[in-house]
């Protein structure tokens, strides 16, 4: 009998330069040999063609009835065709390069084969074929990401040699909750995920693994949640609720319902004495600027100064104006600082600041300076927050003691994830817009039809109205995109000349240049505004009713969506005209949701499901831990689970000192929370 930590090499048949090998797979004891999972099974049941989908593979007993035909195509190269009947499909085989099969296919002989199923065509694409009746055993067979000379069937071969061979396998999972959630013991789903007995135990044995995997990583991130709700000592700022209240009755709107809860959520924050931290989601123009307002509201009443961070100085103006034409009525202080503050009343904001004598900053990354220095600051409000690094976030923290932190993104982050990238803080989601909201039209047009869409934005454009028109991104060469953005410059200068006014956008521009574009664009100087992606951030300009987005199948959904939102606020109905000529299905797709749709979170759940979580957030910085069998897309009713019940147990103190739980324990003491590490 083997210890799990034992390396491989005790196993028979494994020596030196097998154990090289499957080092490379980063397999180097029999445990880590054991906790190889495949990454599918490959399934050997038989299956009646007519319910089998295009292009899935399919496993068939069939007849032949032909004499193989042989086209040869090259050296060693030939297809051999061969009509079989299934049942009552009379369907064709081929096989490629198997030309031995020629003399043992003949009319009259039985065959179990498997391939690819076209169905248009009615063609088995065959992989492989056995004579006679399928006898096989199996129904299914694992299949493992292998590299180098082992083969599958020699990597089973191993891995039933340490299945058999180890007897320290203990279970993490405690039995009540096995039993509760009628799940598979270890051992027995470790049978059914590498040697499956059939179809069921298979699932089974993946439905347990799954749960104990994303309770591992739940219990992770709720300890640290735990250990810092503990050892921090946050603010508890006693807002005066008569005047908050008598705010709101002063804005010229009703409060969305969805807006009324995540202000409640956020109140409730404020009060409790441990530090908040929180996102806050919510779709293009489902009005997050006034509940930060309020919240900051708060925070001034009960004697504190709040600051709101934004990712570039137009939106951080837009911001202080907002708040300054609603509180200086009220005798709030409202201030504005940004790189472009002039340095002696950059001075005297300092100095007022100081004294408290602002009780509100906005501004850009200029707040994170040395010498910006608040009197008593309570809470912090970010706004796009993914602009920001993790240290610039940090650094506008530590200018108050343990100041209330909030969040804010405009991007939809489908629920699953959004507890699994950011499952250390609490969420709130404004899911509703403001009532009568005109829909933004949304046209996927041809790039042939590029002559059509100039024309209806020509009449937008007569009728005093603004465009955009975005241009394609080149992934990772924003030089291509200048160059893009120029030439469809230079296209529509010389398309509306002497009509109309174009400007151009790009990531190249000077700081003060983009701005000055960005001005003239929203004072309507410049009707037309050609613009690389850079204008995708929270930009306001309720006349421009009309986007092109060319080669819109560049983009992805959270994307194209984002820059929709630019339009459609004002008064007037606005369109959105993709053009893009998609080749593959999942682009076609993106285009027709948004055709569709207009609601972020839906497009933000398609997108997910389109190109998988590892792409969702793009492929720099994921913050997604890898799983190795659970899956976001489709486990999410498995995360929550999970979650709920690694919420409970940290906070039960049978979990910290009962035995039941000690596999558990170790499991996070390897993974090092136990020390405290910090993921922030
Ligand atoms: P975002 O969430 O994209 O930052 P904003 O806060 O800029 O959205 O709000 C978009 C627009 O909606 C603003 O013009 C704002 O005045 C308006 N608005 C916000 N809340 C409401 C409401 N409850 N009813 C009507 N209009 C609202
Ligand atoms: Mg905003």
């Amino acid at each position: 009998m083997n210890n799990c930590t034992e390396p491989v090499t005790t196993l028979k048949g494994i020596g030196k330069e097998t154990a090289e090998h499957l080092q490379a797979l980063g397999i180097e004891t029999i445990g880590d040999l054991i906790w190889t999972f495949p990454y599918r099974h490959e399934d050997f049941r038989l299956k009646d063609l007519a319910e089998t989908p295009h292009n899935e593979r399919v496993t068939i007993e069939a007849l032949v009835e032909s004499m193989p035909s042989a086209v040869f195509l090259g050296k060693n190269k030939q297809r051999l065709t061969v009509t079989v009947r299934a049942g009552r499909h009379l369907v064709k085989v081929v096989f490629f390069n198997q030309n031995y099969l020629r003399q043992k296919l003949t009319p009259g002989a039985i065959i179990t084969v498997t391939g690819k199923w076209d169905r248009g065509r009615q063609v088995i694409i065959g992989s492989s074929v056995t004579f006679g009746p399928k006898t096989e055993q199996v129904d299914f067979e694992p299949v493992y990401s292998l590299r180098g000379n082992i083969q599958q069937k020699r990597f089973r071969k191993y891995m039933r040699q340490a299945l058999d061979a180890v007897d320290d396998i203990v279970d993490p999972l405690p039995l009540l909750m096995r039993e509760d959630y009628k799940l598979l013991e270890v051992k027995d789903a470790l049978e059914g995920v590498h040697f499956p007995k059939d179809a069921n135990h298979a699932k089974q044995a993946r439905r347990r693994f799954v749960y104990e995997e994303l309770l591992e990583f739940q219990l992770r991130i709720q300890a640290l949640r735990k250990a810092r709700k503990d050892s921090e000592q946050g603010l508890s700022i006693a807002y005066d609720v008569a005047k908050v209240r008598a705010f709101i009755e002063t804005l010229p709107y009703e409060l969305t319902n969805a807006q009324k809860r995540v202000v409640n959520e956020i109140s409730k924050d404020l009060k409790q004495p441990h530090r908040m931290n929180r996102l806050l989601q919510g779709d293009v123009g489902s009005g997050k600027t006034v509940v930060a307002a309020i919240g900051l509201y708060s925070a001034v009443t009960a004697g504190y100064q709040g600051a709101l961070m934004a990712p570039t100085e137009i939106l951080a103006e837009q911001h202080a104006q907002s708040l300054q034409a609603w509180f200086e009525p009220i005798g709030v202080r409202v201030g504005l600082l940004s790189g472009s503050t002039k340095s002696k009343a950059r001075r005297i904001l300092l100095e007022q600041l100081a004294a408290g004598e602002i009780d509100i900053l906005i501004g850009t990354h200029a707040l994170i300076q040395p010498d910006v220095i608040f009197k008593k600051l309570g809470f912090v409000i970010t706004d796009e927050q993914h602009r920001f690094g993790v240290e610039q976030r940090r650094i506008l923290r530590d200018k108050g003691e343990n100041p209330d932190v909030l969040f804010m993104t405009a991007t939809p982050i489908p629920r699953t994830l959004a507890i699994t990238a950011f499952g250390e803080m609490d969420v709130s989601i404004i899911d509703e817009l403001p009532a009568g909201r005109k829909e933004i039209e949304t046209h996927w047009m041809k790039k042939e039809q590029l002559g059509s869409v100039l024309g209806k934005m020509e009449s937008e454009l007569k009728a005093g109205r603004q465009a955009y028109v975005i241009c394609p991104l080149i992934e990772e060469s924003d030089k291509l995109d200048v160059q893009n953005a120029v030439e469809a410059y230079e296209h529509l200068v010389q398309y509306f000349h002497g009509r109309f006014r174009v400007g151009l956008m790009h990531g190249r521009l000077h700081p003060d240049e983009k701005d000055a574009v960005m001005r003239a664009f929203s004072v309507g100087e410049i009707d037309i505004l050609v613009s690389t992606t850079v204008v995708e951030v929270g930009v306001n300009v309720p006349n421009a009713t009309f986007m092109t987005i060319y080669d819109a199948e560049r983009f992805g959904l959270a994307q194209l969506h984002q820059l929709r939102g630019r339009v459609g606020r004002g008064e007037h109905q606005s369109y959105c005209v993709l053009i893009a000529d998609p080749k593959s299905d999942e682009g076609k797709e993106r285009m027709m949701s948004m055709t569709e749709t207009n609601d972020g979170f839906r497009l933000a759940e398609k997108d997910l499901e389109l190109r998988g979580p590892g792409d969702f957030f793009g492929k720099k910085q994921s913050g997604l831990p890898e799983f190795k069998m659970a899956d976001l897309v489709h486990d999410y009713r498995a995360l929550d689970v999970a979650r709920r019940d690694a919420v409970r147990l940290v906070e039960d103190p049978a979990f910290w000192h009962d035995d039941e739980y000690l596999p558990l324990r170790n499991m996070l003491e390897k993974s090092g929370v136990l020390e405290g590490e910090r993921i922030d």
